[in-house]
């Protein structure tokens, strides 16, 4: 039997995951059954979201098993089909494990075309994580013309689409991201109007006021933490502020000591909503063709990190709380 390179979890993370967490070992490629495809990886998303999955913390998604490969969205190629709805050649974007090769049923299977957008895309802008900006902001931020739009993890997949279209509908949109490289690629790639550098910035809260002089209307968050503290002291009345990631606490081994947000928001009549990008679901295949018509009249830009090699896939997933991409991490295979 042909066997496969594959990634196990071999422990569930204490605090920051480290490389041994995670097993380089092969398996075996079983025969096709009949409506199974046989796919060859091409690019795999690693995403934030997989530490809670290497953790046994119940959540909104089923735990990784111990000694079992890891998944995550990811784009193969079809080198056999015994599914009438794939043919050998096609391209797919799926929830597949991390394999170089495998056997997959059609299940969540969806045919991607390499004609219309470079592969990684469909991990990224085309993807979960821009659906992910756009649904939240519209759905959950619900953001008008003039307002001040404050997107924290400003530079990443998410983040940077999230500002975008901020501009797009017309917002003051500006940016929190944790390099002086990063703050200038979102000002004079993505048009964000102001960025500020966290790391380097010594009191949060007077910095948001600085730039952001009439307060923060929608607060697109995505790391949580200290960062989201200090914006809690500039929010306006009937702000919203859209719970998108919490990456910051992510690596916590305690429950975070956080500060009470009940009287800021009472306060300032302000609501704070968490999301899953699944929330919306049947508004995905509308949502994805709104970001291509974008792409397409060159309103929305995107940014890649590409790492390349199958046995480079942990580093990449870990290097994501270095904060070491610009945009979509993804790994080509
Ligand atoms: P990403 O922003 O492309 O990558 C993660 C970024 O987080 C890093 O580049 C880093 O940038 C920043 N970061 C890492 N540690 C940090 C810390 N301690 N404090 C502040 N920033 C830190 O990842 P993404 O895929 O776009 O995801 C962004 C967030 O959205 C994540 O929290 C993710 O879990 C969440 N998410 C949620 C959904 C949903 O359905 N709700 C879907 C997709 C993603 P810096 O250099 O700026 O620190």
């Amino acid at each position: 039997m042909k066997t496969t390179k594959t990634i196990h979890l071999k422990n569930r993370p204490t605090g920051k995951p480290e490389l041994t967490d995670f097993d380089f070992t092969t398996s075996e490629i079983p025969e096709l059954k009949e409506g199974d495809v046989l796919l060859r990886s091409k690019y795999v998303s690693v995403d934030p979201y997989l530490r809670g999955r290497m953790s046994d913390a119940p959540s909104y998604v089923e735990s990784f098993e111990l000694n079992k490969p890891i998944a995550s969205g990811s784009i193969a190629e079809v080198l056999e089909s015994k599914n009438s709805n794939f043919s050998k050649g096609d391209h797919v974007s799926g929830m597949l494990q991390w394999k170089e090769t495998q056997v997959a049923t059609a299940d969540g299977l969806i045919k991607v075309d390499p004609d219309k957008a470079p592969l990684s895309a469909y991990l990224g802008i085309l993807g979960m994580t821009g659906l992910t900006a756009y649904l939240g902001l519209t759905e959950i931020g619900k953001p008008k013309e003039g307002e001040t739009l404050l997107v924290s993890g400003a530079a990443g997949a998410v983040g940077s689409v999230v500002g975008q279209i901020g501009k797009i509908l017309g917002l003051r949109v500006v940016g929190i991201a944790g390099t002086d490289e990063k703050i200038a690629l979102l000002k004079s790639e993505f048009g964000f109007d102001e960025a500020i550098n966290y790391k380097t910035t010594e009191n949060m809260t007077e910095a948001i006021t600085e730039v952001c002089p009439d307060g923060v209307d929608v607060y697109f968050d995505n790391v949580g933490g200290e960062i989201s503290e200090a914006v809690l002291f500039n929010i306006n009345t009937f702000s919203r502020t859209v719970n998108c990631g919490a990456i910051s606490v992510y690596n916590n081994t305690e429950p975070p000591k956080s500060m009470s947000v009940q009287p800021f928001l009472i306060k300032k009549s302000s609501s704070m909503q968490g999301f899953i990008v699944h929330n919306f679901a049947d508004m995905h295949p509308a949502g994805i063709q709104q970001l291509a018509e974008w792409l397409d009249q060159d309103k929305l830009k995107y940014t890649e990190t590409i790492r390349a090699g199958f046995e480079n896939i942990p580093q990449a997933f870990l290097d994501l709380f270095e904060g070491k991409n610009k945009g979509k991490m993804v790994v080509k295979i």
